[in-house]
């Protein structure tokens, strides 16, 4: 498979050849086709296989597609990831792999004033990219809506076990709308895990590398 096969709009092709990527990974080459139609994606992956632009390629064409951008108060995108260091890398690809699209994203953990989030999230935004801690802060004190929603990413879903968030990922995941595109990643598949895909599942394209 090369990039060009992957029915990506041009402004996302001209990134990727800027980042110098030659050919998609293995995780690229399996998930990018199925999410761009919709379905939803259980990627067993470790960070290091190319797995940020495998979901993040897919979303910046589906929402540039959809034409419309995110109205005030509204996000359309969630990516929860559990910590800072990840959300920040995860939001650097956007950017670059977005540049050409005037797609609205950011950026939200803890640790750091809330005000400059709440007023992102008062903007609107195509994609948010959030920890879970801070993103139920802000959604407890009615700051972040995800009733208008479409696409939720749940990145190193192992990893929010071992860290002690799943109960805040749980409390995130009860607020989403029942018709959206879910694409849930973790490195191994512990019961837990497994349990909490199946519940946010609907009949997933199971991608292991
Ligand atoms: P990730 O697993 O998403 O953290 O990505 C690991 C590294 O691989 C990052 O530094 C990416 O910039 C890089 N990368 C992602 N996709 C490709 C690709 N198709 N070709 C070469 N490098 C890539």
């Amino acid at each position: 498979t090369a990039f060009s096969d992957l029915a990506l709009r041009p402004e996302i092709q001209a990134a990727i050849a800027a980042q110098g990527y030659a050919t998609p990974t293995p995780i690229q080459a399996s998930a990018i086709p199925p999410a761009l139609q919709g379905r939803d994606l259980l990627g067993i992956a470790q960070t290091g296989t190319g797995k940020t632009a495998a979901f993040t390629l897919p979303i910046l064409q589906r929402l540039a597609e959809g034409g419309a951008k995110a109205g005030p108060g509204t996000i359309r995108t969630l990516i929860l990831t559990p910590t800072r260091e990840l959300a920040i890398q995860i939001g650097e690809s956007i950017a670059n792999y977005g540049a050409g699209l005037g797609l609205r994203h950011t950026v939200i953990f803890g640790g750091v004033g809330q005000n400059p989030q709440v007023d992102a999230l008062r903007r609107g935004l195509d994609i948010l990219v959030a920890t879970p801690g801070r993103l139920l802060d802000l959604m407890n004190q009615g700051h972040a809506k995800l009733d208008g929603l479409s696409i939720f990413v749940l990145d190193e879903a192992d990893r929010m076990l071992d860290m002690g968030f799943i109960h805040d990922v749980r409390k995130v995941v009860a607020k989403l709308p029942a018709k959206r595109q879910t694409m849930f990643f973790s490195a191994t598949m512990p019961d837990e895990i497994t349990k909490l895909a199946n519940r946010l599942l609907s009949d997933p394209v199971r991608v292991e590398v």
